[in-house]
């Protein structure tokens, strides 16, 4: 198999508090990867030292070989990762449509397209992605004034847009009501596999992490509780006392039942 993505040692303190405590792991190309642990375990500051946010202290991660750590954002960005973000980021003056078009003009660099001739351009393409998202039918209206779902299903057109090889998704679905939720990681899922984009997410549902995730990573006050499949992963004894807890485990099973 091929990495996409490989963390190794990553280190990052705060003050007296290592948020992250010496963290590895693998993911592999084509594949979703669930970071998951309690409030403060250190996966958004994860999700930062891989997306270039924040430096680490220690570590290396590595992208399709290549080092990247430390590189600025923009840089790491431009090498097809990719990020959804858990605040609302598109242009709320915009259309849907319009939101979609520039993410595609940044991605191909067609810097003179901004001029009002460029109106159509990858108007096609813009359509097409907002089609398979589900939601073409709100491609004219203002990005401010759609409904918080629909935005994150904009977002998430947005994205892929960029092409990105490597898809950051922390807590992509945060704030949504649980239906909703099930439906867009459930969606996501079936692009990225259909795409062949590599996923690292987190999320608190659990229902939704066993569902959909080749791999997981269990992270408690910074440091790794467990990794493996789902199977390994719930089944794992040091999991199961400090972060599942029975109802926890239930979610999962349940899950990984439907997924069968
Ligand atoms: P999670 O996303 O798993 O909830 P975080 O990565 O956000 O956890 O946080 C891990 C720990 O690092 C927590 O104790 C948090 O308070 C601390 N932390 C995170 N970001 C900062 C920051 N910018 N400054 C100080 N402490 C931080
Ligand atoms: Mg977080």
């Amino acid at each position: 198999m091929t990495a996409v993505l490989e963390v190794d040692d990553l280190r990052k303190a705060f003050g007296g508090v290592v948020a992250v405590d010496r963290v590895s792991f693998t993911v592999e190309a084509g594949k979703l990867f669930a970071i998951i642990g309690p409030n403060g375990a250190g996966k958004s500051t994860c999700f930062n030292m891989v997306g270039g946010q924040l430096p680490p202290d220690a570590g290396r991660v590595r992208l399709g070989g290549e080092d990247i750590t430390g590189l600025p954002p923009r840089r790491i960005w431009r090498l097809g990762v990719g990020r959804t973000f858990q605040v609302a980021a598109t242009f709320t003056a915009m259309t849907v449509v319009e939101n979609v078009q520039m993410a595609f003009i940044s991605h191909r660099r067609r810097l003179r397209a901004l001029i009002p001739a460029a109106r159509r351009l990858y108007r096609d393409e813009a359509m097409a992605v907002l089609e398979r998202v589900g939601v073409a039918d709100q491609a004219e209206r203002q990005c401010g004034l759609l409904a918080y779902g629909d935005i994150k299903r904009v977002e998430l057109a947005i994205a892929l847009a960029h092409e990105p090889r490597l898809l950051l998704m922390d807590e992509p679905t945060a704030g949504m009501a649980a239906r909703e939720r099930i439906d867009l990681m459930a969606l996501t899922a079936e692009i990225v596999r259909e795409r062949g984009i590599s996923v690292l997410f987190t999320e608190h549902d659990m229902d939704v992490v066993f569902a959909h995730a080749d791999t997981l990573l269990v992270l408690d006050r910074g440091r790794t509780v467990a990794t493996g499949t789902p199977q390994e992963v719930r089944e794992n004894p040091e999991v199961q006392r400090i972060y599942l807890g029975g109802a926890g485990v239930a979610a999962a099973q349940r899950a990984m039942e439907a997924r069968a």
